[in-house]
């Protein structure tokens, strides 16, 4: 299971606080160094990729993976010769994928990509560019039915909700289109004030104010039953799938399956450490932090609690929360119930 990061971007999203930099005047040459250093880290950590083979996925995060060229994609995949995968995942802005066209997107399939994910985020155009994204809505329907058209038949969109800028109406429209679109999977994420990004200094300078959690409440309320009423499953807070369509790989983060990740800001695990690389492009380092018994459970409980299997009952004093409806059992499992994914984050701090 590897995860790749991708840190560059062709502009900076509003909300955005994952690291990344924008390629500048010479991107090719700059993606090529990158590209060369994560080969080089990954034939360094053969042995650990081995053993995380149980689940042979591949995720190639960002950033904006879909600025880089398919030469560079292909280095890479030649430096990771672990295929096929059961799921192979590319992020993708849609402006990349309309301006590049039906050549990169065969060459994608032709690298083995078997799922993409589009950060579509609104089918408003106004929010799209308070948010500062590249593409406008027409773009990313242009996007999607690209893809489609090339073969790719395993699509996730990314939607965000919860803007104080963002009326009701208009999120219910951006749900609906996205269901017209009948992607496979959809992640819809609620607005957070992220470190380092334009909207905490929109903040702190009175130019935004966070919405209330009944604007948010209603939202993911409405996104829920919509999503729940077209057929897809519910099986993590902020991720939905058609049947089957579930994201192998992710789903392993929250099983806490062992994984590799590669590039400047990966995270890796090995079951028992955490290691993250540092963010500088050119020398990134890595840290580590082995957990202790008592991290171990507390994230064992965060993650599965987050997600409709759940944890073992043995791990909590569910006692209280099963009383009044914040958990419910199953054999010897416990869950929190869809109409409390809401506040799974208040319902975990009062288990751990
Ligand atoms: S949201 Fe994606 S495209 Fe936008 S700045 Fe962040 S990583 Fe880049």
């Amino acid at each position: 299971m590897i995860y790749v990061h991708i840190p560059f971007c062709r502009s900076f999203c509003t909300y955005c606080g994952f690291y990344s930099e924008v390629a500048g005047s010479c991107p090719q040459t700059r993606y090529e160094e990158y590209i060369r250093t994560v080969c080089e880290e990954a034939a360094g950590r053969r042995d650990e990729i081995a053993r995380t083979r149980d689940v042979n996925t591949l995720y190639i995060g960002g950033g904006t993976p879909s600025v880089l060229p398919l030469s560079c994609l292909q280095t890479l995949l030649e430096a990771l010769p672990y295929g096929p995968w059961e799921e192979f995942t590319l992020e993708a802005n849609p402006e990349d994928i309309c301006e590049k066209g039906m050549p990169y997107l065969q060459g994608l399939r032709k690298l083995g990509v078997t799922r993409v994910s589009l950060g579509f985020q609104s089918f408003d155009d106004g929010i799209l560019r308070w948010m500062n994204r590249r593409h406008t809505a027409a773009r990313a329907r242009d996007a999607f039915a690209l893809l489609r058209e090339a073969g790719f038949d395993n699509i996730s969109i990314d939607l965000i909700f919860g803007l104080s800028n963002l009326d009701h109406a208009c999120w219910e429209d951006t749900v609906r289109q996205a269901l017209a679109l009948r992607p496979e999977h959809i992640s819809a994420y609620q607005l957070s004030i992220e470190e380092g990004s334009a909207l905490e200094a929109q903040v702190a300078g009175g130019k935004y104010r966070e919405a209330s959690e009944s604007h948010c409440r209603a939202q993911y309320d409405v996104l829920c039953h919509l999503l729940g009423e077209a057929g897809y499953h519910h099986y993590e807070v902020s991720n939905f799938a058609l049947p089957g369509f579930e994201a192998r790989h992710n789903a392993a983060y929250w099983r806490r399956v062992p994984y590799v990740g590669l590039g400047a800001a990966a995270h890796s695990f090995d079951g028992r450490c955490r290691r993250w690389n540092t963010s500088q492009i050119a020398d990134y380092h890595a840290e580590y932090e082995v957990l202790s018994e008592d991290n171990a459970r507390v994230e064992t409980i965060m993650l599965g609690l987050r997600t409709d299997v759940g944890i073992e009952a043995s791990l909590v004093d569910a006692g209280p929360l099963l009383a009044e409806g914040a958990l419910v059992r199953c054999g010897d499992r416990v869950r929190i119930p869809e109409d409390h994914f809401f506040v799974s984050d208040d319902i975990i701090r009062q288990l751990i």
